[in-house]
């Protein structure tokens, strides 16, 4: 047994990286809350054809990330490396592309066969947020509004910046298409493979790649701003009037493009110069294609998600470990009582525990070990006066209470 190790980019979660994950999603759920998002809970695992259809038969994620089996039954089915295309399959198949708008928050572990490193993992987690049925920008603005709320309510705002860009309508994005495969056919010597093997098929993707020649090659790329029909400009433009709105902070970057195949105008990231190659920390944009591609009506759509382990490494306020009040028993007899006051504090809310043996020095230096912030003793003659003694840990002093009003003392 000694050499069963976890899987390759898979980690646990214990003590404080639990805690900073909890509070992670604690504080992206009570803001997305006050936005009026609703949480949803999809499958973990999916009929492959869902991610498949939702990323494009060409994209990353299918052809190399995905974690696809077939199970006892013979379906392929596939661990969800991302959130949305459930979220819009379970609009689907839930009936509720009759109720929009529909206004989800999700949170849970995504799975993609990646080279794991700091900030990259095979098994990790996002939180999301997706606004469906909305085609104003003024939807775009918000749910980015949202995003950037979460990250100053988790105290990371001021080390990430928003960068924003469009992709234009399907009329922009043709014109700009023929613009890039020009430009990158001039280019191809200094291309990557995998970059080569996009230039005709999505070329728009090259701008996204990581590799450092490709990267020098994108830097002079044209932009698609020369190439955005009236519409889509005026839908830009709107977004950036609203976020200003909005008070978010951004600046412009042309070479935003979203890694999967289903995007259109609004392009976002907030990014981090702190983590090294891994500086998204969240990405979005707006997918009016997706829910239509799952069997729906044509369905407009805007939402982002961000990585927790990334938000995890930015946050600096560790939430502290949880404090409790040991209760100490002195000698045989006090136990049952005792054990009473231990559930009449739990029962109040009340952090409470009680060693299962040890004498009254034994006990005290245990409740030293795990943290305690208080102790309550009860010997005898406590006991018999319906009292305690409160150690207070903090501050030192100790002091006799009586026990009914334990749960208002120590809250
Ligand atoms: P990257 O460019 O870093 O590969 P991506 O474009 O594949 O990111 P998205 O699919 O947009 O990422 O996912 C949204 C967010 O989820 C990312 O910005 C990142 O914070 C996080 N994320 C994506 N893949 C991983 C991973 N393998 N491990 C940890 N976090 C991840
Ligand atoms: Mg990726």
């Amino acid at each position: 047994m000694s050499e069963l190790q976890p899987v390759r980019g898979t980690r646990d979660l214990i003590g404080e990286d639990h805690r900073r994950h909890q509070h992670i999603i604690d504080t992206a759920r009570r803001v997305s809350a006050s936005y009026g998002l609703e949480e949803w809970a999809t499958p973990i695992f999916e009929d492959t054809r869902v991610f498949s259809r939702s990323l494009g038969e060409s994209s990353d994620v299918v052809t190399k990330e995905m974690y696809s089996f077939q199970d006892r039954g013979g379906d392929s089915l596939t661990l969800r490396p991302e959130g949305t295309a459930g979220v819009c399959r379970a609009l689907v198949t839930n009936g509720l592309t009759q109720a929009l708008p529909q206004k989800v928050f999700y949170a849970g572990p995504m799975f993609r066969y990646e080279r794991p490193q700091k900030g990259r993992y095979r098994q990790f987690h996002q939180i999301g947020a997706e606004l469906i049925g909305t085609a104003e920008p003024l939807a775009d603005a918000e749910v980015i509004a949202c995003g950037w709320d979460i990250l100053k309510a988790l105290g990371i705002a001021h080390d990430v910046v928003l960068e924003v860009n469009t992709l234009g309508d399907r009329d922009s994005r043709t014109a700009y298409r023929a613009a890039l495969i020009d430009y990158f056919t001039a280019h191809q010597a200094g291309l990557s493979e995998d970059s080569l093997a996009r230039l005709e098929r999505n070329p728009l993707r090259i701008l996204d790649s990581k590799d450092e020649g490709d990267r020098r090659i994108n830097a002079g790329a044209p932009t698609i701003h020369a190439h955005l029909t009236e519409a889509a400009a005026a839908f830009y433009a709107k977004l950036k009037d609203y976020l200003a709105g909005f008070g978010v902070p951004f600046v412009e970057n042309p070479s935003i493009v979203r890694g999967l195949d289903y995007y259109g105008h609004t392009a976002f990231e907030f990014v981090t110069s702190r983590l090294g190659a891994q500086g998204t920390v969240m990405g979005g944009g707006r997918y009016d294609g997706l829910v239509e591609e799952m069997g729906g009506p044509p369905t407009p759509a805007v939402g982002w998600a961000a990585g927790i382990e990334r938000l995890s490494m930015l946050l600096a306020d560790v939430p502290a470990a949880p404090r409790p009040v040991a209760v100490v028993p002195v000698g045989e007899a006090a136990e049952a009582p005792a054990l009473a006051v231990l559930q009449q504090l739990r029962h109040a809310g009340i952090r409470a525990e009680m060693a299962y043996r040890g004498n009254l020095k034994r006990r005290l230096e245990r409740a030293n070990r795990i943290g305690a912030r208080a102790a309550v003793i009860l010997g005898e003659t406590e006991i018999a006066r319906g009292v305690a003694q409160v150690k207070d840990f903090v501050s030192g002093a100790q002091q006799e209470v009586p026990v009914a009003e334990l749960p208002t003392r120590l809250r």
